[in-house]
Parts: C-alpha cells; sequence; structure tokens
C-alpha cells in the first residue's frame, strides 16, 4: 500500500484548507503557497501517488479530474482570461507530494510554458 500524504488528511477534512470543490471523486483545495492569483490543487479521493500508478480503472477519475478544472476555473472567474494545469510526475518533474495532483493556475499571464535558461 502506497503511503498516505496530508492530501488525504485535507480530502477526510482532518486538517484545515481551503476546499473549494469536493464530489464523490475528485476534491479541490486552494495551493498553499500559491503562485498566482488562482491556484487550486485537484486531486483524487483515493490516493494514487502518482502519475506512473494510473491504471484502467482510474480513466473515470481522470477525466473527472479534467472536467473539474473547468467548473473551478468558472468559478473562479477565469474561463475566458485563461489558465494552465500542470500535473508533475517524479523527480525531473519535481513532484513534491506523492498523491497525483492537476494544478490550476490562472488570474495572471503565465508567461512561457517552460522556462528557458
Ligand atoms: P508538486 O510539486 O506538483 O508536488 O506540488 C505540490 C503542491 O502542494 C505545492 O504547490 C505545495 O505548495 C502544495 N501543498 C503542500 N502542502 C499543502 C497543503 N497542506 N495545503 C495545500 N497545498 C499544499
Amino acid at each position: 500500500m502506497p503511503e498516505e500524504t496530508i492530501f488525504s488528511k485535507i480530502i477526510r477534512k482532518e486538517i484545515p484548507s481551503d476546499i473549494v470543490y469536493q464530489d464523490d471523486l475528485v476534491t479541490a483545495f486552494r495551493d498553499i503557497s500559491p503562485q498566482a492569483p488562482v491556484h487550486v490543487l485537484i486531486v483524487p479521493n483515493h490516493l494514487i501517488p502518482s502519475v506512473n500508478d494510473v491504471t484502467d480503472d482510474d480513466e473515470a477519475v481522470m477525466g473527472r479530474m479534467m472536467n473539474v478544472a473547468r467548473i473551478i476555473a468558472e468559478q473562479e472567474g477565469i474561463t475566458e482570461s485563461g489558465y494552465r494545469l500542470i500535473v508533475n510526475c517524479g523527480p525531473d518533474g519535481h513532484q513534491d507530494v506523492m498523491h497525483l495532483h492537476m494544478h490550476i493556475l490562472g488570474g495572471r499571464d503565465m508567461g512561457f510554458m517552460l522556462s528557458r535558461p
């Protein structure tokens, strides 16, 4: 069994967080260290450590995450201005929390997709 992270406690509301959306499959809450005026994380309610651990059985929840990104964009008023969705995976992707999550970032021009050193 993969080890739970702090996100499981957030999903179960065992610790404080700013949850903006929750249903039977996913939970969305504001990032504790926002990188943009809107920075929300969308996570599956059951623990999937990373994209590397996604299975055929997870297709419904993966689709729900994308649909909820659209709903949150509407809630946050950034549908027209636009936003960026990011899913980090593994060391090179700089994934810090091993509970798969999608970042939704917006409310300002997010710049080029990747930094260009
Ligand atoms: P990643 O680098 O893709 O794994 O992103 C992890 C994100 O989780 C970072 O943006 C953190 O700021 C965020 N984060 C970590 N702990 C919490 C928390 N307790 N509540 C909300 N966001 C968190």
